[in-house]
Protein backbone atom coordinates (compact mmCIF):
# COMPACT_ATOMS: atom_id res chain seq x y z
CA UNK A 1 0.00 0.00 0.00
CA UNK A 2 1.82 3.11 -1.48
CA UNK A 3 -0.61 5.59 -1.51
CA UNK A 4 -1.70 5.88 2.05
CA UNK A 5 -5.65 6.68 1.38
CA UNK A 6 -7.08 8.87 4.34
CA UNK A 7 -10.30 9.70 4.55
CA UNK A 8 -11.62 12.87 5.54
CA UNK A 9 -15.27 13.05 6.94
CA UNK A 10 -17.20 16.10 7.47
CA UNK A 11 -20.31 14.83 9.08
CA UNK A 12 -22.99 17.61 9.70
CA UNK A 13 -26.70 16.86 11.22
CA UNK A 14 -27.76 16.70 8.11
CA UNK A 15 -24.89 16.46 5.25
CA UNK A 16 -21.82 13.99 5.22
CA UNK A 17 -18.79 15.33 2.97
CA UNK A 18 -16.38 12.89 2.58
CA UNK A 19 -12.95 12.57 0.31
CA UNK A 20 -10.32 10.42 0.23
CA UNK A 21 -6.50 11.84 -0.09
CA UNK A 22 -3.69 9.79 -1.35
CA UNK A 23 -0.96 11.36 0.68
CA UNK A 24 2.17 11.26 -1.13
CA UNK A 25 1.30 13.25 -4.03
CA UNK A 26 -1.20 15.35 -2.00
CA UNK A 27 -4.13 14.20 -4.40
CA UNK A 28 -7.94 13.57 -4.29
CA UNK A 29 -8.75 10.29 -5.43
CA UNK A 30 -12.88 10.43 -4.94
CA UNK A 31 -14.71 12.84 -3.11
CA UNK A 32 -18.69 13.80 -3.02
CA UNK A 33 -21.58 14.93 -0.16
CA UNK A 34 -24.78 13.18 0.72
CA UNK A 35 -27.52 15.88 1.64
CA UNK A 36 -30.62 15.82 3.60
CA UNK A 37 -29.94 13.08 6.09
CA UNK A 38 -32.75 11.64 7.72
CA UNK A 39 -35.38 13.54 5.73
CA UNK A 40 -37.45 10.96 4.31
CA UNK A 41 -39.73 11.70 1.63
CA UNK A 42 -39.40 10.20 -1.54
CA UNK A 43 -36.63 11.82 -3.29
CA UNK A 44 -34.98 12.64 0.07
CA UNK A 45 -31.21 11.38 0.97
CA UNK A 46 -30.62 8.14 3.40
CA UNK A 47 -33.11 7.67 5.97
CA UNK A 48 -30.28 8.45 8.67
CA UNK A 49 -26.31 8.36 9.28
CA UNK A 50 -25.57 4.91 9.32
CA UNK A 51 -26.38 4.48 5.81
CA UNK A 52 -25.41 8.04 4.54
CA UNK A 53 -21.15 6.88 5.34
CA UNK A 54 -21.86 3.17 4.17
CA UNK A 55 -23.85 5.17 0.94
CA UNK A 56 -20.67 7.06 1.04
CA UNK A 57 -17.52 4.35 1.43
CA UNK A 58 -19.84 2.05 -1.12
CA UNK A 59 -18.90 5.12 -3.37
CA UNK A 60 -15.15 4.70 -2.40
CA UNK A 61 -13.68 2.48 -5.27
CA UNK A 62 -11.07 0.12 -2.59
CA UNK A 63 -11.94 1.73 0.35
CA UNK A 64 -10.46 -1.26 2.00
CA UNK A 65 -7.26 0.13 1.46
CA UNK A 66 -8.18 3.41 3.30
CA UNK A 67 -5.11 3.60 6.28
CA UNK A 68 -6.98 6.52 8.58
CA UNK A 69 -9.86 8.69 9.01
CA UNK A 70 -9.75 12.20 9.51
CA UNK A 71 -12.88 13.92 10.96
CA UNK A 72 -13.81 17.65 11.15
CA UNK A 73 -15.04 18.09 14.52
CA UNK A 74 -15.98 22.24 15.14
CA UNK A 75 -15.18 22.55 19.15
CA UNK A 76 -12.10 20.88 21.00
CA UNK A 77 -13.48 22.98 24.12
CA UNK A 78 -10.64 22.96 26.84
CA UNK A 79 -9.53 19.39 26.18
CA UNK A 80 -8.43 18.99 22.86
CA UNK A 81 -5.60 21.35 21.83
CA UNK A 82 -4.00 19.20 18.27
CA UNK A 83 -5.47 16.19 16.27
CA UNK A 84 -6.27 13.60 18.63
CA UNK A 85 -6.56 9.93 18.25
CA UNK A 86 -9.74 9.24 18.82
CA UNK A 87 -10.48 5.94 21.66
CA UNK A 88 -13.36 5.40 24.17
CA UNK A 89 -12.09 8.00 26.52
CA UNK A 90 -11.51 10.52 23.83
CA UNK A 91 -14.80 10.07 22.53
CA UNK A 92 -16.54 10.25 26.61
CA UNK A 93 -14.75 13.48 26.73
CA UNK A 94 -15.84 14.72 23.94
CA UNK A 95 -19.30 14.05 23.89
CA UNK A 96 -19.17 16.67 27.35
CA UNK A 97 -18.63 19.08 24.60
CA UNK A 98 -21.61 18.83 23.07
CA UNK A 99 -23.15 21.38 25.06
CA UNK A 100 -20.97 23.97 23.38
CA UNK A 101 -21.69 23.15 20.24
CA UNK A 102 -25.13 21.69 20.14
CA UNK A 103 -25.44 22.44 16.30
CA UNK A 104 -22.53 21.09 15.63
CA UNK A 105 -20.55 18.34 17.44
CA UNK A 106 -22.87 15.69 18.20
CA UNK A 107 -23.27 14.82 14.46
CA UNK A 108 -19.29 15.45 14.05
CA UNK A 109 -18.99 12.38 16.87
CA UNK A 110 -21.76 10.06 15.49
CA UNK A 111 -19.79 10.46 12.42
CA UNK A 112 -16.63 8.96 14.45
CA UNK A 113 -18.59 6.27 15.93
CA UNK A 114 -19.98 5.16 12.50
CA UNK A 115 -16.73 5.02 10.77
CA UNK A 116 -15.22 3.51 14.30
CA UNK A 117 -18.14 0.42 13.39
CA UNK A 118 -17.69 0.86 9.41
CA UNK A 119 -13.87 1.19 8.76
CA UNK A 120 -13.08 -1.00 12.01
CA UNK A 121 -9.14 -1.29 13.18
CA UNK A 122 -8.59 2.25 11.41
CA UNK A 123 -6.86 4.67 13.33
CA UNK A 124 -9.62 7.52 13.30
CA UNK A 125 -8.48 11.00 14.09
CA UNK A 126 -10.03 13.97 15.05
CA UNK A 127 -9.41 17.50 13.59
CA UNK A 128 -11.07 20.61 16.11
CA UNK A 129 -11.59 23.77 14.44
CA UNK A 130 -10.50 25.27 17.97
CA UNK A 131 -7.30 23.59 17.79
CA UNK A 132 -5.19 26.13 16.26
CA UNK A 133 -6.13 28.98 19.14
CA UNK A 134 -5.47 27.05 21.82
CA UNK A 135 -2.37 29.50 22.04
CA UNK A 136 -4.34 32.52 22.45
CA UNK A 137 -2.91 34.70 24.99
CA UNK A 138 -5.06 35.71 28.34
CA UNK A 139 -5.68 38.78 27.35
CA UNK A 140 -7.48 37.59 23.89
CA UNK A 141 -8.95 34.31 24.86
CA UNK A 142 -11.20 36.13 28.38
CA UNK A 143 -13.90 37.60 28.20
CA UNK A 144 -14.43 40.01 30.98
CA UNK A 145 -16.60 37.71 33.18
CA UNK A 146 -16.59 37.10 36.79
CA UNK A 147 -14.15 34.50 37.45
CA UNK A 148 -17.20 31.67 38.15
CA UNK A 149 -18.63 32.07 35.06
CA UNK A 150 -14.83 32.13 33.74
CA UNK A 151 -14.69 28.82 35.41
CA UNK A 152 -17.50 27.40 33.51
CA UNK A 153 -15.31 27.27 30.50
CA UNK A 154 -16.56 30.66 29.12
CA UNK A 155 -13.87 32.25 26.98
CA UNK A 156 -13.08 32.65 23.72
CA UNK A 157 -11.91 29.25 21.75
CA UNK A 158 -12.26 30.00 17.87
CA UNK A 159 -13.50 28.33 14.96
CA UNK A 160 -12.62 28.03 11.42
CA UNK A 161 -8.88 27.12 12.53
CA UNK A 162 -7.93 24.49 10.30
CA UNK A 163 -8.86 27.04 7.25
CA UNK A 164 -6.57 29.81 8.77
CA UNK A 165 -3.83 27.56 9.09
CA UNK A 166 -4.02 26.31 5.74
CA UNK A 167 -4.14 29.00 4.76
CA UNK A 168 -0.94 30.73 6.67
CA UNK A 169 1.04 28.03 5.36
CA UNK A 170 0.33 28.51 1.50
CA UNK A 171 1.08 32.29 2.54
CA UNK A 172 4.45 31.40 3.38
CA UNK A 173 5.15 29.39 0.49
CA UNK A 174 3.66 31.70 -1.91
CA UNK A 175 5.82 34.41 0.39
CA UNK A 176 8.94 32.21 -0.21
CA UNK A 177 9.42 32.62 3.83
CA UNK A 178 9.04 30.73 6.78
CA UNK A 179 5.90 30.62 8.32
CA UNK A 180 7.50 31.45 11.87
CA UNK A 181 8.94 34.79 10.11
CA UNK A 182 5.80 36.32 8.86
CA UNK A 183 2.85 38.61 10.80
CA UNK A 184 -0.44 37.73 9.04
CA UNK A 185 -4.10 38.84 9.06
CA UNK A 186 -5.74 36.03 7.64
CA UNK A 187 -9.86 36.57 6.07
CA UNK A 188 -11.89 34.00 6.07
CA UNK A 189 -14.98 34.99 4.37
CA UNK A 190 -17.45 32.10 3.66
CA UNK A 191 -21.11 31.76 4.44
CA UNK A 192 -19.34 31.86 7.82
CA UNK A 193 -16.76 34.72 8.43
CA UNK A 194 -13.89 34.94 11.02
CA UNK A 195 -10.48 37.30 11.09
CA UNK A 196 -7.19 35.92 12.63
CA UNK A 197 -4.11 37.31 13.55
CA UNK A 198 -1.32 35.03 12.79
CA UNK A 199 2.12 35.79 14.62
CA UNK A 200 4.97 33.58 13.69
CA UNK A 201 2.42 30.49 12.47
CA UNK A 202 0.73 31.11 16.12
CA UNK A 203 -2.77 32.78 16.34
CA UNK A 204 -2.85 35.81 19.16
CA UNK A 205 -6.65 36.55 18.17
CA UNK A 206 -9.41 35.74 16.46
CA UNK A 207 -13.32 37.15 15.52
CA UNK A 208 -15.00 34.11 16.75
CA UNK A 209 -15.46 33.72 20.12
CA UNK A 210 -16.68 30.71 22.99
CA UNK A 211 -19.19 30.04 19.58
CA UNK A 212 -19.00 30.98 16.09
CA UNK A 213 -21.75 33.73 16.59
CA UNK A 214 -19.07 36.81 17.36
CA UNK A 215 -17.05 39.02 15.26
CA UNK A 216 -17.61 39.39 11.36
CA UNK A 217 -21.09 39.97 9.59
CA UNK A 218 -22.13 36.63 8.36
CA UNK A 219 -24.29 35.07 6.09
CA UNK A 220 -26.93 34.37 8.91
CA UNK A 221 -24.86 35.58 11.94
CA UNK A 222 -25.01 39.02 12.91
CA UNK A 223 -21.20 38.72 14.60
CA UNK A 224 -20.60 41.19 17.06
CA UNK A 225 -23.35 41.79 18.78
CA UNK A 226 -24.58 43.75 22.62
CA UNK A 227 -25.42 41.31 24.97
CA UNK A 228 -27.83 43.79 26.26
CA UNK A 229 -29.74 43.06 23.31
CA UNK A 230 -30.79 39.46 23.98
CA UNK A 231 -31.41 40.80 27.09
CA UNK A 232 -33.80 42.95 25.78
CA UNK A 233 -35.58 40.26 23.56
CA UNK A 234 -35.31 37.70 26.93
CA UNK A 235 -37.72 40.37 28.66
CA UNK A 236 -39.97 40.87 26.07
CA UNK A 237 -41.02 37.64 25.96
CA UNK A 238 -38.52 36.13 23.03
CA UNK A 239 -38.48 32.57 23.98
CA UNK A 240 -34.71 30.61 23.83
CA UNK A 241 -35.11 28.49 21.21
CA UNK A 242 -36.41 30.95 19.11
CA UNK A 243 -33.45 33.56 20.04
CA UNK A 244 -30.95 30.48 18.93
CA UNK A 245 -32.47 29.57 15.63
CA UNK A 246 -32.80 33.36 14.76
CA UNK A 247 -29.08 34.34 15.78
CA UNK A 248 -27.64 31.22 13.64
CA UNK A 249 -29.90 31.31 10.87
CA UNK A 250 -32.20 34.44 10.63
CA UNK A 251 -29.31 37.44 10.85
CA UNK A 252 -26.25 38.60 9.20
CA UNK A 253 -26.53 39.05 5.23
CA UNK A 254 -30.40 37.47 5.59
CA UNK A 255 -31.53 39.56 8.01
CA UNK A 256 -30.37 42.11 6.58
CA UNK A 257 -31.90 41.94 3.15
CA UNK A 258 -33.26 38.69 2.48
CA UNK A 259 -30.25 36.45 0.94
CA UNK A 260 -27.13 34.95 2.85
CA UNK A 261 -25.80 34.51 -0.87
CA UNK A 262 -23.16 37.28 -1.65
CA UNK A 263 -23.76 37.13 -5.55
CA UNK A 264 -27.44 37.71 -4.96
CA UNK A 265 -26.75 40.17 -2.21
CA UNK A 266 -24.65 42.26 -5.10
CA UNK A 267 -27.21 41.47 -7.53
CA UNK A 268 -30.08 43.23 -5.11
CA UNK A 269 -27.99 46.07 -4.33
CA UNK A 270 -26.91 46.56 -8.16
CA UNK A 271 -30.93 46.85 -9.24
CA UNK A 272 -30.76 49.64 -6.54
CA UNK A 273 -32.28 47.70 -3.38
CA UNK A 274 -31.34 49.96 -0.43
CA UNK A 275 -30.82 47.38 2.31
CA UNK A 276 -28.94 44.88 0.23
CA UNK A 277 -26.56 47.99 -0.60
CA UNK A 278 -26.74 48.70 3.74
CA UNK A 279 -25.86 44.99 3.74
CA UNK A 280 -22.52 45.22 1.58
CA UNK A 281 -21.59 48.35 3.37
CA UNK A 282 -21.87 47.17 6.83
CA UNK A 283 -20.30 43.21 5.92
CA UNK A 284 -17.03 45.26 4.17
CA UNK A 285 -16.89 48.34 7.15
CA UNK A 286 -16.97 45.21 10.21
CA UNK A 287 -13.93 43.18 8.09
CA UNK A 288 -12.41 46.81 8.30
CA UNK A 289 -12.82 47.46 11.74
CA UNK A 290 -11.09 44.22 12.66
CA UNK A 291 -8.04 45.01 10.32
CA UNK A 292 -7.30 47.83 12.02
CA UNK A 293 -7.95 45.99 15.24
CA UNK A 294 -5.20 43.19 14.34
CA UNK A 295 -2.98 45.80 12.63
CA UNK A 296 -2.84 47.44 16.14
CA UNK A 297 -2.50 44.00 17.51
CA UNK A 298 0.31 42.53 15.82
CA UNK A 299 2.08 45.98 15.34
CA UNK A 300 3.50 44.85 12.02
CA UNK A 301 1.82 42.67 9.31
CA UNK A 302 3.47 41.00 6.32
CA UNK A 303 0.72 40.03 4.72
CA UNK A 304 -3.50 40.19 4.62
CA UNK A 305 -4.99 36.80 3.43
CA UNK A 306 -8.51 36.54 1.70
CA UNK A 307 -9.74 32.56 1.37
CA UNK A 308 -13.30 31.17 1.12
CA UNK A 309 -16.47 31.79 -1.08
CA UNK A 310 -16.22 35.56 -1.02
CA UNK A 311 -12.78 35.84 -0.07
CA UNK A 312 -11.48 33.99 -3.01
CA UNK A 313 -13.79 34.93 -5.59
CA UNK A 314 -15.28 38.32 -5.16
CA UNK A 315 -13.05 41.07 -6.10
CA UNK A 316 -15.57 44.09 -5.19
CA UNK A 317 -15.73 42.70 -1.90
CA UNK A 318 -11.75 42.72 -1.78
CA UNK A 319 -11.66 46.06 -3.54
CA UNK A 320 -14.03 47.56 -0.86
CA UNK A 321 -12.85 46.35 2.31
CA UNK A 322 -9.13 47.30 1.63
CA UNK A 323 -9.70 50.89 -0.46
CA UNK A 324 -8.57 53.47 2.07
CA UNK A 325 -6.22 51.59 3.71
CA UNK A 326 -3.09 52.96 1.89
CA UNK A 327 -1.78 54.80 4.61
CA UNK A 328 -0.96 51.66 6.32
CA UNK A 329 0.55 50.54 3.42
CA UNK A 330 -1.58 48.32 2.13
CA UNK A 331 -2.53 48.87 -1.44
CA UNK A 332 -4.49 46.73 -4.08
CA UNK A 333 -3.53 46.29 -8.01
CA UNK A 334 -6.80 46.73 -9.25
CA UNK A 335 -6.43 45.36 -12.24
CA UNK A 336 -4.51 41.93 -10.50
CA UNK A 337 -7.14 42.00 -7.93
CA UNK A 338 -10.41 41.93 -10.79
CA UNK A 339 -8.63 39.04 -12.74
CA UNK A 340 -8.25 36.73 -9.48
CA UNK A 341 -10.86 34.15 -8.92
CA UNK A 342 -8.91 31.58 -6.10
CA UNK A 343 -8.37 29.12 -8.50
CA UNK A 344 -4.44 29.37 -7.57
CA UNK A 345 -3.17 30.83 -4.85
CA UNK A 346 -1.94 35.15 -6.12
CA UNK A 347 -0.68 38.07 -4.81
CA UNK A 348 -3.27 41.16 -5.55
CA UNK A 349 -1.55 44.13 -3.69
CA UNK A 350 0.37 46.83 -5.91
CA UNK A 351 4.43 47.04 -5.93
CA UNK A 352 3.96 50.18 -4.07
CA UNK A 353 2.12 47.91 -1.30
CA UNK A 354 4.00 47.64 2.19
CA UNK A 355 2.01 44.83 2.97
CA UNK A 356 1.40 41.63 0.75
CA UNK A 357 -2.08 40.79 0.07
CA UNK A 358 -3.29 37.04 -0.56
CA UNK A 359 -5.77 35.08 -2.28
CA UNK A 360 -6.04 31.86 -1.58
CA UNK A 361 -7.62 28.75 -2.35
CA UNK A 362 -9.00 27.24 1.11
CA UNK A 363 -8.73 23.45 1.38
CA UNK A 364 -9.80 22.70 4.85
CA UNK A 365 -10.30 18.44 3.75
CA UNK A 366 -6.57 18.72 2.69
CA UNK A 367 -5.38 20.28 5.79
CA UNK A 368 -7.53 17.70 7.37
CA UNK A 369 -5.97 14.70 6.02
CA UNK A 370 -2.06 16.14 6.50
CA UNK A 371 -2.51 16.77 10.28
CA UNK A 372 -4.06 12.71 10.18
CA UNK A 373 -0.79 11.52 8.14
CA UNK A 374 1.45 13.47 10.55
CA UNK A 375 -0.40 12.21 14.00
CA UNK A 376 -0.33 8.28 12.16
CA UNK A 377 3.54 8.84 10.86
CA UNK A 378 4.45 9.14 14.76
P1 LIG B 1 -19.23 27.87 3.59
O1 LIG B 1 -18.89 28.75 4.75
O2 LIG B 1 -20.65 27.39 3.59
O3 LIG B 1 -18.20 26.80 3.26
P2 LIG B 1 -18.23 29.20 1.22
O4 LIG B 1 -16.84 29.35 1.68
O5 LIG B 1 -18.52 28.31 0.06
O6 LIG B 1 -19.23 28.87 2.38
O7 LIG B 1 -18.76 30.67 0.86
C1 LIG B 1 -20.09 30.88 0.54
C2 LIG B 1 -20.23 32.34 0.18
O8 LIG B 1 -19.36 32.64 -0.91
C3 LIG B 1 -21.64 32.71 -0.28
O9 LIG B 1 -22.00 33.97 0.26
C4 LIG B 1 -21.48 32.83 -1.77
O10 LIG B 1 -22.40 33.72 -2.31
C5 LIG B 1 -20.08 33.37 -1.88
N1 LIG B 1 -19.53 33.19 -3.22
C6 LIG B 1 -19.24 32.04 -3.84
N2 LIG B 1 -18.82 32.30 -5.12
C7 LIG B 1 -18.86 33.64 -5.27
C8 LIG B 1 -18.56 34.55 -6.33
N3 LIG B 1 -18.12 34.08 -7.51
N4 LIG B 1 -18.73 35.85 -6.11
C9 LIG B 1 -19.19 36.31 -4.93
N5 LIG B 1 -19.47 35.51 -3.89
C10 LIG B 1 -19.33 34.21 -4.06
Amino acid sequence: MTALPVLVLNCGSSSLKYSVYEMRAERVLCSGRIERIGEGGADGGPPDHRSALAQALAAVPDHDAIVAVGHRVVHGGEHFHAATLIDDAALATLEQLDALAPLHNPANRLGIELAREQLPRRPQVAVFDTAFYHSLPAEAREYALPQAWRERGIRRYGFHGTSHRQVSREAASLLGKPLEALDLVTLHLGNGSSATAIRGGVAIDTSMGMTPLEGLVMGTRAGDLDAGVLLYLLRAGVASHELEHTLNHGCGLHGLCGSNDMRAVHALADAGDADAGRALAMYCYRVRKYIGAYLATLGRVDALVFTAGIGEHDARIRARILTGLEGFGIALDAARNAACHGTVGMAIHAASSRVAVLVIPGNEELEIAREVAALIAT
